[in-house]
């Protein structure tokens, strides 16, 4: 079966065990009759940060933050922080994604990586920042976006929003169109106002099998639903946040200025913290010559005595990642210590005592894939490669922090306050589910491999020099 079509409905921040007990219990029905019954319904991994924005990427680019060089919601680039200059928004080289920044990622990526939205024309996006390439028309929301999202940031009416996703996807279904992506941001406002299964939550799944229903009745009607291909991803999970822990606060109570968001027009900062979905953050420090190049674990040892320790005592600290001086990474934590290498793609993960992740017996060396297999049930599902991975981003910061579950690493400046977060390694902000209308292969599956896997159903070449493996 080659399909004519493809429609990615991209449900922000839902978690694969929220969408496996509510089909359980039969309440979306849609899914499991258009989706599910027809197709698979799987456990992917994500990407890291595990968070929005970033995670969109592998579905329309086929590859990685890092190989797209957005590491994060927020990053800098050193070297351009270096120049000094500042813009509107803040100095040169910072960014944060969130509010009036957002488009800046499609501009941010680099040149050569490309999109669904070129290969596939007749494209249409709703909702969705990451649209580059898209022809003139296809953002169907590119100026309402922002409008849509202040009102509901300020009613708190996110459901309004979702419906709003679903009227535009079925406006589109007459058109001859070959890709459309939706999101549908209502689970993952609503899980970070309260609880990542509070009813509201559970009420917006509800949400994006209504619009599987509409959808499928539309198809039907215009016949054109055998050869329609659906999905439903999400770009992370989410999970309940009982204590926030400022990173900011601990870098400055120790003398460190400290650059972050929304303080950024501060001058003589010797550091920045640019956090993902509050779950994960980059650490990027400035040289007493300058900002350009990174700093490894060893200089910043000599600058900063004992800080990279201290880093890994808060509870809130699960993880910790600096770069060292030979393109390894030092992985830290209360639990251990072990470094990390990634060539091509193998991995050399070296635990010195204990390891932090916390594995039990791998291989020494071993391929991504091998990897994926041996950790895709512990908690931290695909953690070595992706934890290397990013690191490939010159924009990635000298240290890595994720944070354990129940923590953020935000306390000031989120108005409101997170009652859930994502971003970090753990498997409860990794897990994805990749629900398809169409058989899956069967094997972990990440969610940089649906890019490739919905061309070749689509009968398409599939790009070379991408992320995502062709698993058919
Ligand atoms: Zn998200």
């Amino acid at each position: 079966m080659t399909y004519k079509r493809c429609v990615i409905l991209l449900a922000d921040g839902a978690r694969a065990d929220c969408f496996e007990e509510l089909l359980a219990a039969g309440r979306l029905p849609h899914i499991k009759r258009h989706l599910v019954a027809r197709g698979a319904s799987v456990r992917g991994v994500t990407a890291f940060p595990s968070t929005t924005g970033p995670a969109y990427l592998p579905f329309l680019t086929g590859c990685l933050p890092a190989t797209c060089n957005v590491p994060g919601i927020r990053w800098v680039d050193k070297r351009a922080l270096a120049r000094g200059r500042y813009t509107l928004f803040g100095p040169e080289g910072a960014r944060s994604y969130v509010g009036i920044e957002t488009f800046r990622i499609n501009g941010d990526m680099r040149p050569e990586i490309g999109t669904l939205f070129q290969l596939l024309p007749r494209s249409y996006s709703i909702f969705n920042s990451v649209c580059r390439g898209i022809r003139p028309g296809g953002n169907r929301t590119r100026i309402m976006r922002i409008w849509y999202w202040y009102y509901a940031h300020l009613t708190d009416r996110w459901q309004f929003v979702d419906s709003a996703a679903t009227d535009k996807l079925l406006a589109l279904t007459r058109r001859d169109f070959q890709f459309a992506f939706v999101v549908f941001p209502a689970i993952d406002e609503y899980a970070h106002a309260t609880d990542p299964r509070h009813p509201r939550v559970l009420a917006a799944y509800e949400g994006v099998d209504q619009a599987v229903g509409l959808l499928a009745e539309r198809l039907q009607r215009l016949r054109r639903y055998d050869d329609t291909l659906i999905w439903i991803v999400s770009d992370h999970g989410l999970s309940a946040t009982k204590n926030h822990f400022c990173v900011n606060t601990f870098l400055e109570e120790r003398g460190i200025r400290t650059l972050y968001y929304p303080l950024v027009f501060k001058r003589g900062c010797v550091a920045a913290n640019m956090m993902s979905g509050n779950g994960m953050t980059h650490l990027y420090f400035r040289h007493p010559d300058g900002w350009e190049g990174p700093m490894d674990a060893t200089m910043l040892g000599r600058i900063h005595p004992g800080l990279l320790a201290e880093l890994t005592k808060p509870p809130a600290v699960d993880l910790l990642a600096a770069r060292e001086a030979d393109g390894s990474i030092l992985i830290l934590n209360r639990r251990g210590r072990a470094r990390l290498r990634l060539e091509g793609d193998w991995l050399k993960y070296e635990v010195d005592g204990a390891d932090p992740f916390g594995y039990g017996a791998l291989p020494l060396r071993m391929r991504a894939d091998e990897q994926l297999q041996h950790t895709i049930a512990s908690d931290y599902p695909d953690g070595l490669y992706q934890l290397a991975h990013i690191f490939t981003s010159p924009r990635t910061g000298d240290v890595v922090l994720s944070a354990a579950p129940g923590f953020d690493l935000r306390d000031a400046y989120e108005v409101p306050e997170h009652r859930s977060s994502h971003g970090s390694l753990h498997r409860d902000h990794m897990c994805a589910p990749i629900i398809c209308s169409a058989p899956l292969p069967t094997g972990p599956m990440r969610t940089v491999d649906v890019f490739p896997l919905l061309l070749t159903m689509m009968g398409r070449a599939v790009p070379q020099k991408i992320d995502g493996r062709a698993l058919f």
